[in-house]
């Protein structure tokens, strides 16, 4: 098979040493004779994985000993209610920042359980810019402020994280986690679906602060309290094993590339070199602001959009999959997760040098 490059938003690349390593050990994990996906999750072999992969999430974000880090099922979507029924602890506002369709998600879900406060919103752009920090309605009545640091779908990124004072702030960061070293102290509540950059579809990684756990919303379901996951270990039920087992694997390759400040340098890197290659040309557009360009996500268009077909039939040909950009959005997308390789990002940015000078 050649060599391929996929630029899928979600599930998306894995790295290629870390998918190796799985095929090595998917019939015998470790001379046990068993697959992990085999295995009790309450065995001393699987508890080893879950315990270092949790430790090595630790370590790479830095993660405070006052935090939960639980890994669970349902998908970011499920954190969009599990954030309401375990914040509001009794208060019966919440402050939502609406920078585009997966914070209108988590708004709408919020909308079943509270009031909520649009404290800020880039509808009247588009979606393709941040609203300035000065012009945001915070309410101190409102129980914690939630906002979508990385627009999966937009390809808008926060680059600085907002000041809400005392108020626990709440981010979906399901498309920008471990990309570059993040302050978890700041954040009361982080959720992200692995599928984006952390493992495979089914792993849901919570990191919460302890002290606002313990006081669900009357009614919360056991499997949507946090408290009760903590306090199993995340083991209330049988967990996503071969996930976690995998985020693992990815956690540890993210070590051995020198942790996060590695990372955020090469993504930095690769997205700068996208942008600029866009912004280079009369032929490719960025709808989005320079100032809140994802790293992760890069959404362009061409001049003329009847070469939309032509552009992603020629590019899958070449080996560059999946550059189809969101049914809402149009046009086209990369994204350039942390396993993207960089001659991934090069070849794609040849490509459309190429396809310019031929269409242009
Ligand atoms: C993909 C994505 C989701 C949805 O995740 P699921 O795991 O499919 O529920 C939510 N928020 C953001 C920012 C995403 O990128």
């Amino acid at each position: 098979m050649s060599e391929v490059y996929n630029f899928s938003a979600g599930p998306a690349v894995l790295p290629k040493t870390v998918l190796q390593q799985a095929r090595d050990e998917l019939i015998d994990w470790r001379g046990t004779g068993m697959s992990v996906m085999e295995m009790s999750h309450r065995s001393k072999e699987y508890m080893s994985i879950a315990e270092q992969a949790e430790a090595d999430l630790r370590a790479l974000l830095k993660i405070p000993a006052e935090y939960h880090v639980l890994f669970l099922q349902g998908g970011a979507t499920s954190q969009f209610a599990m954030a309401p029924l375990n914040l509001l602890r009794g208060r019966s506002q919440a402050d939502y920042v609406n920078t585009g369709a997966w914070s209108k998600k988590a708004i709408a879900e919020a909308g079943r359980f509270c009031t909520v406060n649009i404290a800020a919103s880039s509808e009247d752009t588009n979606f393709t810019s941040i609203p300035a920090p000065d012009t945001w309605q915070l309410d101190t009545d409102s129980a914690y402020v939630h906002y979508t640091p990385n627009e999966t779908i937009g390809g808008v990124e926060f680059h600085w994280i907002p000041d809400t004072g005392d108020v626990p702030l709440a981010a979906d960061m399901s498309s920008t986690i471990l990309s570059r070293p993040l302050d978890v102290s700041r954040y009361g509540l982080i959720y992200a679906g692995a599928q984006k950059n952390i493992g495979p579809a089914g792993l849901t990684v919570v990191i919460v602060r302890e002290d606002l756990t313990g006081s669900p919303r009357d009614g919360t379901p056991t499997m949507f309290d946090y408290k009760k996951h903590a306090d199993s270990g995340s083991m209330m039920n049988t967990p996503p094993t071969y996930s976690w087992y995998l985020a693992g694997l990815v956690f540890d390759w993210l070590r051995k590339q020198g942790g996060l400040s590695a990372m955020a340098e090469i993504n930095y890197r690769k997205s700068q070199r996208l942008y600029d290659a866009i912004d280079r040309s009369g032929f490719y557009r960025s709808p989005v602001d320079v100032d809140c360009r994802s790293w992760m996500n890069v959404p362009f268009t061409l001049a003329d959009d009847a070469l939309d077909s032509v552009f992603l039939e020629q590019s899958g040909k070449a080996g560059l999959l999946n550059l189809k950009g969101h049914r809402s959005v149009g046009g086209m997308r990369a994204s350039i997760y942390n396993a993207m390789p960089e001659a991934g990002v090069d070849a794609l940015i040849d490509f459309m040098g190429e396809f310019e000078r031929v269409h242009g």
